[in-house]
């Protein structure tokens, strides 16, 4: 099926996720609020927070002046470090919702697997899920080691989405693969490897090729392989452009070749140092 700005994964609980939305890290405060108003104008149905971001308050009020009704966009926030383990997750979880001035996020993850706290800090996401607050819940920063740990528990509900660090510079294979095998999603963070892989030779030539931008060309390839992507940019222009990535395909040899690129890089924190 053609891929278009509507477009949507259904998650393994049913729930419909857009497969493009706007990352908002390194907005803070202010510097949100016109980004998400661009971004929702432009058509964008999700947006990605985080409490650490210290923007939930600015996204929260741009979704509702954006005038666009709450149910036709998708947002997601996350429990940070320093709040998990069960009680204070779901007291972080109160005052996310409360700084968006929301009465309920589509989707609420585990930012990273903090070592001791995460199985603690999951029964409260189940808990949050099973009130109705939270439409969907996953995780983030998740290992292969740390999904087989969530999974071994019969108990556990499987995580609807890993949000993780992927790119074709960190082209995560084998993490792809297992998540696809149990209907999890991945949703691929800093796809644009924060602007450091944007000038890649070979990625200027397909560029040419292609008449496409690198930074389009690397969100169509993590959309190709089915992952939700989530550039940021505080730029209007960009977010347009990032957006203007539906007219074009990477054929089989492009998206080979772009494997190919894969070396391991990583911007963020190699989450496999949480025991
Ligand atoms: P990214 O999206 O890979 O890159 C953002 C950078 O690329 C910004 O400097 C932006 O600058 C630039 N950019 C955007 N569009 C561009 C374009 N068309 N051409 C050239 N440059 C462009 O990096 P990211 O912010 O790390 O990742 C995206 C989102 O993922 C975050 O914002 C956040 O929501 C999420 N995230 C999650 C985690 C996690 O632990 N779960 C970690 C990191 C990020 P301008 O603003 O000037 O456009």
């Amino acid at each position: 099926m053609e891929l278009t700005l509507n477009s949507t994964f259904e998650l393994n609980n049913g729930i419909k996720m857009p497969i493009l939305g706007l990352g908002t890290w390194n907005l803070f405060g202010n510097s949100a609020y016109k980004p998400v108003i661009w971004a929702l104008e432009a058509g964008y149905k999700l947006i990605d927070t985080a409490t650490i971001y210290g923007n939930e308050r600015k996204v929260g009020q741009a979704i509702r002046d954006s005038g666009i009704p709450r149910e036709d966009i998708f947002i997601t926030t996350k429990v940070w470090n320093s709040d998990q383990g069960y009680t204070s997750t779901i007291k972080a979880f109160e005052k996310s919702l409360k700084k968006l001035n929301l009465s309920y996020v589509d989707l609420y993850l585990i930012h990273w697997p903090v070592t001791d706290l995460r199985n603690d800090s999951w029964k409260a996401l189940e808990e949050i899920f099973a009130n109705g607050k939270a439409r969907a819940i996953g995780v983030s920063n998740y290992t292969i080691r740390h999904l087989a740990e969530i999974m071994d528990k019969s108990s556990s509900t499987i995580p609807c989405v890993n949000q993780v660090e992927f790119s074709p510079f960190l082209y995560q294979k084998d993490l792809l693969e297992l998540c696809k095998n149990h209907r999890i999603i991945v949703e691929a963070y800093s796809p644009l490897t924060r602007g450091r892989k944007i000038n890649d030779p070979a990625l200027i030539l397909l560029s040419q090729k292609l008449g496409k931008t690198p930074a389009q060309i690397l969100i169509r390839w993590g959309l190709q392989h089915g992952l939700v992507e989530i550039p940021k940019s505080g730029n209007k222009q960009h977010i347009l452009e990032n957006a203007n990535i539906f007219d074009f395909k990477l054929n089989n040899e492009d998206m080979m070749m772009m494997n190919k690129l894969n070396e391991d890089f990583r911007m963020g924190d190699d989450p496999s140092s949480y025991e």
